[in-house]
């Protein structure tokens, strides 16, 4: 067998949950949208509601629906997209709670599922999703009276504390919801790290939960082991894979690992990587291809069946720093051919 071993440990992710929930005195969600961050949505949901989580936040009905089916009917599972056309079944059928966009979708569900439990999402500058100012003003006391659970808003940037846009961004929630009677919620990983003003009622983590930054406290969640499926011996000046990229200095010895850019080894990660044996980091040298990486494992004094390419030596932060992107991208580009195995929970 080839594929790589992407070995998720629940504990650590409940864990991570403990202690996001600890710095809080409110409640405090989990966000499980692209597939639980690319680690398996069904199996992390359980072990964060396990931990304690009654509350669910996923992208769309499509996932919401998916994850009812694994954590039973107990749960509340709420959709960042709200309540597109052609969701209506599965946010009846599944019990899924949608965050309300605009007045179109807020009509659409008032109209579809009058009676249906909802929530609302405000802008206050990220100018993504969300009612703006003037929208919500015109709708509040229609919305509010009806089956209405939570009123929450989304932080551009709050992995920089000292950027002036979290305070400005803090200031128009309260200017937009102050004295309404609905739980509110402002804050991701990022916001929770802010301090008690950004909780209201309800965080919303995801990333932290994950083992990724801004929580430089989260124990590490995913660990990667990639299959030696060779190795050979080069000459001086001998070159290694597509567009000879990088060519030997000293006679070397190089190892084919199974795991490309197919399998989310994004390709900027050619020839600026390390994977690690134990404690001691090996380069990635060439480019990676769809399906292989070419490691050079000449200073190994033996040769190993599996290198670390995720793991306490290197984070997904890590990683992402060589290329050029961020955790968040790295986890959910885990591709869908590595064999999952499950710690814990
Ligand atoms: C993804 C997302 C979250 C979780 O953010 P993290 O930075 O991963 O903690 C929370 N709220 C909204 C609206 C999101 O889109």
């Amino acid at each position: 067998m080839s594929t790589g071993f992407l070995s998720v440990d629940l504990d650590a992710l409940a864990t991570n949950w403990r202690a996001l929930d600890a710095m809080t005195t409110c409640e405090t969600a989990a966000v499980v949208k692209a597939d639980g961050y690319g680690l398996g949505a069904g199996k992390v949901a359980r072990a964060l509601v396990r931990a304690g989580a009654k509350r669910l936040f996923v992208a769309v009905a499509e996932e919401g629906a998916a994850l009812r089916q694994e954590v039973g009917p107990n749960v509340e599972i709420c959709v960042f997209s709200g309540h597109m056309r052609g969701d209506t079944d599965m946010i009846g059928d599944m019990m899924l709670t949608p965050m309300i966009n605009t007045v179109g979708q807020l009509t659409r569900h008032l109209e579809a599922l009058p009676e249906h439990p909802f929530g609302i999402q405000l802008d206050t500058g990220m100018n993504r999703l969300g009612l703006e100012m003037n929208e919500w003003a015109s709708i509040a006391e229609i919305a509010l009276a009806q089956n209405c659970r939570l009123v929450m808003s989304h932080l551009a940037c709050a992995d920089e504390p000292e950027n002036p846009m979290n305070r400005q961004q803090l200031d128009q929630f309260h200017l937009m919801t102050d004295g309404i009677n609905v739980p509110r919620s402002l804050a991701a990983t990022g916001g929770i790290l802010l301090g008690p003003e950004y909780h209201f009622d309800l965080t919303r983590p995801g990333v932290g939960l994950y083992g990724g930054q801004p929580f430089t406290d989260a124990e590490p969640v995913a660990y990667l082991d990639l299959p030696v499926i060779q190795v050979r011996e080069l000459e001086v000046g001998e070159t290694v894979g597509y567009g000879n990229s990088w060519t030997a200095q000293r006679p070397s010895k190089i190892a084919t690992v199974s795991g490309g850019y197919a399998d989310g080894l994004i390709r900027a990660l050619s020839n600026g990587a390390n994977l690690w044996h134990g404690a001691q980091p090996v380069p990635l040298v060439g480019r990676v291809s769809m399906d292989l990486i070419t490691v050079d494992v000449t200073d190994l004094p033996e040769l190993p069946g599996t290198l670390s390419f995720l793991g306490p030596d290197q984070t997904v932060d890590a990683l992402a720093a060589n290329a050029g992107t961020i955790g968040y991208e790295i986890l959910t580009s885990l591709g869908a051919r590595y064999q999952r195995r499950y710690a814990g929970g």
